[in-house]
């Protein structure tokens, strides 16, 4: 129903587009369709043994893995992902989420998902930041999916300091045991999807991975927003 007070308001201070500051139109949320088309993608969930796959060979084992959109430094997505991480904009991540799984909904490997499992921050971060941006994203998934998010069987147990100058080794070593599983919340044999913001090393997610392959007979996806 449409409220005349919201209506009025929005004439004289329309909700703008977080990238290109024009005013969106009802149907947009957050962002602009033309903004959101100059993102480029990956489409790798069509595509078996797709290049986010290849990264998880030989270390964990993984059903699906995709990345929504290419990582460019300086382009409109980069914007999008700060006013995710550091701007407080939890809406953003959701939006985002929505609009993929509508599109992971085309491969039938994503639509037998059981739950779906952000990648926890650490309590510490967890209470600077006040929320946890790729639970954003798994919340807007879960709508489209109709399957439940689940914060409470990954649990993280230690911080990992910064990785940008350590060796693949040490990167190893250091992400190792970062996670835990919760046991008992998990059914034997389900299919999670664990989701993240950016895929960059893949390190946090193949210490995750790790950690729920305790459960018997699971399998994991992995989806990102975004590849660098
Ligand atoms: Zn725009």
């Amino acid at each position: 129903m449409k409220n005349p007070f919201v209506e009025l308001l929005n004439l004289f201070y329309p909700n703008l587009c977080i990238i290109c500051n024009e005013p969106l139109n009802k149907s947009e949320n957050q962002i602009c369709i033309s903004c959101i088309q100059q993102i480029p993608r990956t489409h790798y969930h069509k595509l078996s043994d797709n290049p986010v796959e290849k990264r998880f060979w030989g270390k964990v084992n993984i059903f699906r893995a995709t990345s929504f959109y290419f990582f460019h430094k300086g382009s409109p997505f980069q914007k999008l992902i700060h006013e995710l991480k550091y701007k407080n904009n939890k809406e953003v991540g959701e939006v985002m989420g929505r609009l993929a799984a509508i599109e992971l909904m085309e491969s039938a490997d994503f639509t037998t998902v059981d739950f779906v499992i952000p990648i926890p921050l650490h309590p510490k971060k967890y209470a600077l930041r006040g929320y946890n941006q790729s639970e954003c994203i798994a919340n807007g998934i879960s709508a489209v999916l109709k399957k439940p998010v689940d914060t409470s069987s990954l649990v993280r147990v230690m911080e990992n300091t910064t990785q940008t100058k350590k060796s693949v080794y040490e990167r190893y070593k250091n992400t190792s045991g970062i996670f835990e599983y919760k046991q008992g919340c998990i059914p034997d044999n389900s299919h999670l999807l664990l989701v993240d913001d950016v895929l960059t090393t893949g390190s946090t997610l193949e210490a995750a991975v790790e950690a729920l392959s305790a459960i018997p007979g699971v399998r994991v996806s992995v989806f990102t927003l975004a590849v660098a």
